[in-house]
């Protein structure tokens, strides 16, 4: 089994990171953050993220990484276009994609698993679900 080493989420510099709008830059950020984990320029998308409302929970830490790191906003990409066929496709392609190892790749599929996201679909609307927006799931 081939080890990856373990990629840790930076952000480039200490000044203010731009708001990218470009449609070609976000494409570039989003590959970026995606396969490397540098973050040089922020994306609307960012602002969704509820860091209060994803604290609660117990894997705060790796789903918070998953974010940042935009998996979730690749797995929306995916499924815009394809659709699910109820299994771990598109995200074990995604974490793949993130240079993780096998092992880790099976935890965080677990910690999904946890959260009710059992394939891919299930993901988006019961994990990155308790991460973005307002109001705190009861
Ligand atoms: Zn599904």
């Amino acid at each position: 089994m081939i080890v990856m080493p373990e990629k840790t989420f930076q952000e480039e510099g200490q000044a203010e990171l731009p708001l990218l709008k470009d449609k070609k830059l976000i494409k570039e950020e989003v590959n970026r953050r995606l396969v490397h984990g540098i973050k040089q320029g922020h994306l609307e998308y960012d602002a969704l993220y509820n860091h209060e409302k994803s604290s609660l929970n117990k894997d705060a830490e790796i789903l918070s990484m998953l974010f940042q790191r935009l998996f979730f906003y690749r797995l929306n990409e995916k499924l815009a276009a394809f659709h699910c066929d109820h299994t771990y496709r598109f995200s074990r392609q995604i974490l793949t994609q993130m240079q993780l190892n096998r092992g880790k790749i099976n935890d965080i599929l677990e910690i999904f698993q946890k959260n009710g996201g059992v394939c891919d679909c299930e993901v988006l609307y019961n994990v990155e679900s308790r991460l973005i927006g307002k109001d705190p799931q009861v």
